[in-house]
């Protein structure tokens, strides 16, 4: 008779010694085949793990023969009695305690020989796996992804519903909201010749939300971005969205780190302290070169600018003179990095522009420190050189390495260089697990090549208070552009380890200052009208102060789990071309379609 493979008494991982004696039935694949002189071992997997079978041709002959047959990933269902390995326990396995002494053995399925191993450690190419995704998921680390995912959502939305938000879904069918990047546009069948687009993100519907006094939203929310793809993006990802009236950006950074130190320690086990550390952007940028610091590690970016005014060295002088900066990180014990690795470096960071690596050894000569290799002849005046160790910390055995240019240029390289040098000197710690708050970001950026400010954030994101001034609001004059520069926002990122968690603002809630925004993007009043009608409309009927954040759901997942890809804890991910190497999209279409859309499709060349 046929097992009831529907009553199953345990999962794969479950069963341990204390259950030794019991009779259970359990269903899963096949993972592994051992014959070993007549008796035959199989571990059987499923979502819960692998549990040892084994089956004895004298007492269950019937049970034997079938297994005999039994190959990988067969599907079976099995019954049997759990006992004791003895001696012969599997430390390594949850369920190495036992094994099943199978009796009844029914076989729901077969399969054809998989293209890779059903292991976590295989040397298998990545769009293989993705082409046989099904197969590459019963891998306990693409399953184990997959439910950690699961439980950090959980914990997620678990924290906001526990503290009055509600979660709220917003159109997938949309015009567009400009974040920067491309749209994925949807086009229309009953309005031939228009398109829909796909949300980049909810943006502008969650502050609508809060105009309609739905105060404290969220969404777990999917965002689709039209961009080339660059090392680990993905054209369609997930977000924690949320909004929040009557707020400033204390209340909406309080909510998001206890939401996530929740999911660390569901994920990790680990207390994240709270507060967080909140650092802003200029110090973030001076200390570090970036806007995302990693804190794991020391090595911040010193000004030695006034300093060096004092020593005649072209590279220095040079961006002195031009209003520049020169900075310089102090790598501790680096005196012994070879030529060979300072070289490397060197080449690296001209490749990002640099125009090469100036560098200066401190050690000690007679009781004396003193500059060595390097530029040191330009530092020969031991005074200059004694108040640049001192202003840096710089020690006997340290390598100090400068930057010498306009400052956005400065950050640039000396960011590079302080992670580089980190990673290849193994200075950070592992698991170490660095929160922080960025705060204070300007409003605006500068594009050299359009000559304009763009927003550094997005057009809706409020500046601070106490810059308003900048904007000459209530006239149409446009300042100018080094004003708006200076211009600070309510804006906020949340930073783990120096990569980007999130990142958010107050927005702008007084119609005439998202005006004026628009207007200094340089959006005419029909332009903003065409595009954002809908929240100047809205803004015009008693709009509350508001705002909120959106989280990377997939970046936190990643980095929680320490894995390397965002591709490896999304179900089933696009590739580097954005394309799906399993289902295949995207894909042609029938005529028939294209016609009933209005369409006609240009032959790439
Ligand atoms: N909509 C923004 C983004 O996707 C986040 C926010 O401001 O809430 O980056």
């Amino acid at each position: 008779m046929a097992l009831p493979y529907h009553e199953r008494t345990h999962h794969c991982g479950e069963l341990r010694g204390t259950d030794v004696g019991k009779t259970v039935l359990l269903v899963g694949w096949v993972q592994t085949y051992r014959d070993h002189g007549g008796m035959v071992f199989i571990d059987l997997r499923d979502r819960g793990g692998v549990t040892q079978l084994f089956f004895n041709p004298d007492t269950d002959p019937l049970a034997h023969g079938v297994a005999r047959s039994l190959r990988s990933e067969y599907v079976i269902a099995v019954r049997g009695e759990v006992v004791s390995r003895g001696a012969m326990v599997n430390p390594k396995m949850p369920t190495g305690e036992i094994e099943i002494a199978v009796h009844e053995i029914d076989l729901l399925n077969k399969s054809e020989t998989p293209p890779f191993p059903i292991e976590n450690d295989i040397d298998t190419n990545e769009d293989l796996r993705l082409k046989h995704r099904v197969l590459d998921i019963r891998r306990p680390v693409v399953r184990d992804a997959l439910v950690l995912r699961h439980k950090i959502t959980k914990s997620i939305r678990d924290y906001f519903a526990d503290n009055g938000f509600i979660e709220i879904e917003t159109p997938i069918l949309n015009k567009s909201t400009p974040e920067g990047a491309r749209d994925y546009l949807v086009p229309s069948r009953l309005h031939h010749g228009s398109f829909y687009a796909l949300p980049q993100s909810p943006q502008i519907f969650k502050q609508l939300l809060m105009i309609a006094g739905m105060d404290r939203y969220f969404q777990i929310a999917r965002c689709f971005r039209d961009e080339d793809l660059r090392a680990d993006r993905q054209p369609e990802f997930t977000q924690v969205d949320v909004e929040m009236a009557f707020v400033q950006p204390e209340n909406v950074m309080q909510h998001v780190e206890r939401c996530i130190a929740a999911a660390a320690k569901v994920a990790m086990g680990i207390d994240v302290p709270l507060p967080l550390p909140r650092i802003s952007y200029a110090e973030s940028m001076a200390k570090y070169g970036k806007d995302a610091p990693d804190m794991r590690y020391n090595m911040t970016i010193k000004d030695v600018s006034e300093v060096v005014r004092k020593i005649d060295f072209r590279v220095f002088a040079e961006p002195l003179a031009k209003g520049g900066v020169v900075r310089c990180i102090v790598v501790p014990g680096g005196g012994e990095m070879t030529r060979k690795e300072t070289d490397g470096l060197t080449e690296e960071i001209k490749g990002i522009g640099a125009g090469g690596l100036p560098l200066v050894k401190v050690v000690e000569e007679g009781g004396k420190i003193v500059p060595q290799t390097g530029i040191a002849k330009f530092l020969s005046d031991g005074e200059v050189f004694a108040e640049i160790c001192a202003a840096t910390g710089a020690k006997p055995g340290d390598l100090i390495m400068f930057a010498a240019d306009n400052e956005a240029n400065v950050c640039k390289y000396l960011g590079w260089l302080r992670q580089e040098v980190a990673i290849r000197r193994g200075m950070i710690p592992e698991n170490d697990w660095k929160f922080c708050w960025v705060v204070d970001f300007p409003c605006f950026g500068w594009d050299e090549d359009a000559k304009a400010i763009y927003p550094m954030h997005h057009p809706f994101t409020s500046p601070k208070d106490e810059d308003l001034g900048y904007m000459k609001l209530g006239t149409d004059e446009t300042p100018p552009a080094a004003d708006l520069l200076k211009m600070r926002a309510k804006a906020y990122d949340v930073v783990l380890n120096g990569i980007e968690l999130g990142g958010g603002s107050i927005r702008i809630h007084r119609g005439d200052v998202q005006r004026k925004i628009f207007q200094l993007l340089g959006l005419s009043d029909e332009e903003a009208k065409e595009k954002f009608d809908f929240l100047l409309e809205a803004l015009k009927f008693g709009a509350p102060p508001h705002g909120g954040i959106a989280l990377g759901l997939d970046r936190i997942v990643m980095l929680f789990g320490k894995f390397g890809s965002i591709r490896d804890v999304i179900a089933f991910p696009k590739n580097a071309r954005a394309s799906c190497p399993l289902s295949l999209a995207p894909g042609h279409v029938a005529d028939s379609q294209l016609e009933e859309l209005g369409l006609r499709v240009v032959k790439s060349k």
